[in-house]
C-alpha cells in the first residue's frame, strides 16, 4: 500500500520540541515505508501566521536532517478555493448563515453549560436560508441532517496511535452533543475552518497516512464527517502523544523556552533533539 503522509504546521510561532516529535515521526515513517513525506503550512489564519515563521520552521526542519517531497505546499492562496468548494454542501442544503457572536453563543449556553470547556452551537440560526446569509455571517454545518444524509452507513476512521487504537464509528448522538453545527467558514470570503482546509489538502495530496498529536483527535470525527458528505477519502489516523514540560504541560508554539531554534542556539545537535523527545 502506498504511504504518503504530511507534516502540517500553523506558522503562528517557532516550531517547538514537541512539533520536531511530530515531523520525524512522520518523515521517519515515510521513509522507511519507501512512501512520501510532504510539508504543508497551514497558514489560513492570515492574522497570526507570518510567513518569517514559515521559513523559520524549514529551516529549523532542514536541521534536523529531514528532507520533504515536492515543493512546500501553502493553504493561503487557496482559501477562495476551499470556500468555493463548501457550495457543494451549500446546494445541499446542509449549510446555513450565522450571525451569533461568540457572546451570543455564550449567554444562549450560559446557564445549563457553565463551566464546559467546548460549547457545542445551540442552534439559534439554523433553517436560516443561505440567501439570509448577510455580510459577516459565519456559514454553519447543520450537523444534525448531515448526520442523517450520511445514515445507516456511520462514518468511521482507523486509528493507529498508542492511546486510542482501534476501529471508531462515529455515533450520531455523541457527535451531536460533542461536536454541534460548526463553523466552517466565516466573514465571507476570507476564512475556512483549518479542520476543512486540512480535510480538503488530506484528500488533494493524496495523504493515506495523517500523524500528528493527540490534542487533534478531537477534530478527527469532523473531518470524517466531512470527507464522507464531500466524497474524499479517508487517511489511516495515528495521534501520538504529546511531548510535555516538566510540569506536564502541553508545550504550545508560544512557550518559546522549549523552541527549537534556543536549543540550537545553546549548542544541541540534532541527535540531542531526537533523543530528548524519545526517538
Ligand atoms: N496545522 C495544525 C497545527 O499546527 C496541524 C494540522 C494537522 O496535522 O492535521 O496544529
Amino acid at each position: 500500500m502506498a504511504f504518503v503522509t504530511r507534516f502540517a504546521p500553523s506558522p503562528t510561532g517557532p516550531l517547538h520540541l514537541g512539533h520536531a516529535y511530530s515531523a520525524i515521526l512522520a518523515h521517519d515513517r515515510a521513509r522507511a515505508a519507501g512512501g512520501t513525506f510532504l510539508l504543508r503550512m497551514e497558514n489560513t489564519d492570515l492574522e497570526r501566521c507570518r510567513p518569517e515563521y514559515a521559513a523559520a520552521i524549514c529551516e529549523d526542519l532542514r536541521w534536523l536532517g529531514l528532507t520533504w517531497d515536492g515543493p512546500v505546499q501553502e493553504q493561503a492562496p487557496k482559501i477562495a478555493s476551499y470556500n468555493h468548494r463548501l457550495e457543494a454542501l451549500a446546494e445541499r442544503g446542509l449549510l446555513y448563515p450565522c450571525s451569533c457572536t461568540r457572546a451570543d453563543i455564550r449567554a444562549a449556553l450560559s446557564a445549563p453549560q457553565e463551566g464546559v470547556a467546548h460549547q457545542v452551537y445551540p442552534g439559534t440560526c439554523r433553517g436560516r436560508p443561505m440567501k439570509s446569509r448577510l455580510p459577516g455571517d459565519a456559514l454553519r454545518l447543520d450537523l444534525g441532517l448531515a448526520l442523517a444524509r450520511l445514515a445507516p452507513a456511520l462514518p468511521a476512521f482507523e486509528e493507529t496511535g498508542p492511546h486510542f487504537a482501534g476501529h471508531h464509528p462515529i455515533q450520531p448522538a455523541q457527535a451531536l452533543t460533542e461536536i454541534g453545527d460548526v463553523v466552517l467558514s466565516r466573514k465571507g470570503e476570507d476564512i475556512v475552518a483549518y479542520f476543512l482546509a486540512s480535510a480538503f489538502d488530506d484528500a488533494d495530496q493524496g495523504i493515506t497516512h495523517v500523524i500528528r498529536g493527540e490534542d487533534l483527535f478531537t477534530f478527527t470525527p469532523i473531518q470524517v464527517i466531512l470527507q464522507r458528505l464531500l466524497g474524499l477519502p479517508t487517511p489511516i489516523y495515528h495521534h501520538h502523544p504529546l511531548i510535555r514540560d516538566d510540569q506536564g504541560k502541553r508545550l504550545a508554539k508560544r512557550d518559546d523556552a522549549r523552541a527549537l531554534a534556543k536549543f540550537r542556539a545553546e549548542g544541541a545537535s540534532p541527535e540531542d533533539i531526537r533523543h530528548m523527545i524519545g526517538l
